[in-house]
């Protein structure tokens, strides 16, 4: 076995948790190791998810737009077809750059990145194998960032080609005819935006009575009906039982919402349910690392585990499994390791579906206001009556804020429509700072701009929107 220098820190995976962790560790003038076991860096994000699926929901948004929007710009686009081979191989270049862009940060950086898979030791030291030889490296203190994997419902076998996860609908050869998804969250949606504009027949089963859990229900029930003049199928409050492969279709059994047993036939299936926590094969048991009853490990608010020197952020403990959410402990995480002062407001980290319309949340839901007995108000605009959604021709949707009546603070904000995971920052960055709805209100945004939606939505949280 080799034994290496001393690190500071030592980063078991190169996802964006762990890979802008180290990036800001080595500018804080730690000596930091990034542990990476697939050949190439970036983790999920990068390479199958969410850089990939906005690849191939670009092209496939160009491909419907030239096939049925352009017509109403006076554009006439005959004899349109798609050539799935040159969409998978323009998305496999855009995930090639970003990725070799993250190797070339390390080096900028100088951030030492070792290639195999890591497992905590002890808490000084991570083993290193599958490269030509064990390495061991050793470390003043490790940070976890493994992220998650695809979770497959009880009795379900993924065989990659019929039944597949995420991973496998990015990489489909040619467009399924039938496409069923098993779960309506943001994978599902997302994929099944993509193939069902490139002519498949998408239908989403979800166990839930609405799509998109966890987002206000209010912008679910908008979603909803776009995605289905889209096309696509919903059977809500179902439970999926069983996935056969007959030949070469996929047989779907489940339960609809009044218990009635039921089957679909597709020729793809997709299993989107959500993930779970990637913690096995890292020595988290051998080393006594406190799990926190969701197969989650726990963390102090220094991201410490209960093992000190150990330290894990993103889809590993608790919290949204975003991208930005693990950015922003992997920063917060190291910048007290230096010894500065740092924190993530959970309370303003966006999540979006990249859909079209887009998707975007911030803050609190307007079901959590209620159920938690939060007096609020709130103010609502539609894309309709926006001058710049009107000319784009893309004018479904609306902006919601909501703001505490007490103090006029914004507590959460809403979007379904255009560039909704663009116009989500300002009201991020309000939330933030502790702005009120008048704050974004009184701030000129410049016209004609679907940020204009934003501003009236807030000026529509005292009743007075000046385009409607
Ligand atoms: P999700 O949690 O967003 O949605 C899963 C859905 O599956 C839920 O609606 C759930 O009720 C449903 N479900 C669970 N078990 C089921 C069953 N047996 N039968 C039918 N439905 C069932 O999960 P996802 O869409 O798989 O995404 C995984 C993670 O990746 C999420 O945390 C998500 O936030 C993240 N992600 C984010 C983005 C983005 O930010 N744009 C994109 C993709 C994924």
């Amino acid at each position: 076995m080799r034994e290496q220098t001393v690190f500071d820190l030592v980063i078991i995976g190169s996802g964006p948790g762990g890979y802008v962790a180290a990036i800001r560790a080595a500018q804080l003038g730690l000596k930091t190791a990034c542990v990476e076991k697939a050949r190439s860096l970036g983790g999920t994000c990068l390479n199958v998810g969410c850089i990939p699926s906005k690849a191939l929901l670009e092209s496939s948004e160009h491909y419907i737009s030239a096939r049925k929007h352009l017509k109403q710009h006076g554009i006439r686009v005959e004899g349109v077809s798609i050539d799935v081979g040159a969409m998978m191989a323009r998305k496999d270049r855009v995930v090639k750059t970003l990725t070799s862009g993250i190797a070339m940060l390390f080096k900028k950086n100088g951030v030492t990145q070792v290639t195999g898979t890591g497992r905590v030791v002890a808490p000084d030291a991570v083993e290193v194998t599958g490269g030509e030889e064990t390495t061991r490296l050793r470390t003043r203190r490790i940070l976890i960032a493994t992220g998650s994997t695809v979770a497959v419902p009880r009795g379900f076998r993924l065989d990659g080609k019929y039944v597949v996860s995420s991973t496998e609908a990015l990489e489909f050869d040619a467009v399924p005819k039938r496409l069923v998804i098993i779960g309506a969250g943001v994978i599902g949606l997302e994929l099944g935006s993509v193939w069902a504009r490139l002519g498949a027949k998408v239908t989403l089963i979800e166990l839930l009575p609405r799509i998109l859990a966890g987002f206000d229900s209010e912008l679910a029930t908008t979603a909803q009906k776009l995605f289905q003049r889209q096309g696509m199928k919903f059977i809500l409050g179902a439970r999926v039982g069983r996935a056969e492969i007959v030949g070469q279709e996929v047989e779907v059994g489940y339960d609809d919402k009044d218990g009635n047993a039921r089957s679909i036939t597709c020729d793809r299936l997709l299993v989107s349910v959500g993930r779970r926590p990637y913690t096995e094969g890292l020595g988290l048991e051998d080393l006594g690392i406190e799990m926190d009853g969701h197969g989650r490990i726990a963390v102090d608010a220094s991201y410490q585990t209960s093992v000190p020197g150990i330290y894990a952020v993103g889809d590993v403990i608790a919290g949204p499994m975003l991208a930005h959410k693990a950015q922003e402990e992997g920063v917060a995480a190291v910048e007290m390791m230096a010894g500065h002062v740092a924190k993530v407001d959970y309370d303003a980290i966006p999540a979006i579906a990249y859909t079209q319309p887009e998707i975007a949340t911030v803050g609190a839901t307007e079901d959590a206001l209620k159920e938690q007995g939060v007096p609020y108000a709130r103010g609502t605009f539609p894309f309709q009556a926006n001058g710049r959604a009107k000319a784009m021709g893309q004018a479904d949707g609306w902006v919601k804020v909501l703001a505490d009546s007490r103090t006029d603070r914004i507590l959460g904000a809403h979007i379904i429509g255009p560039r909704a995971g663009d116009l989500i920052a300002e009201l991020a960055l309000a939330i933030a700072f502790e702005g009120s709805s008048e704050d974004v209100a009184r701030s000129c945004h410049a016209h004609p701009t679907l940020a204009e939606v934003v501003k009236e939505a807030c000026l529509a949280v005292e009743g007075q929107p000046i385009h409607m």
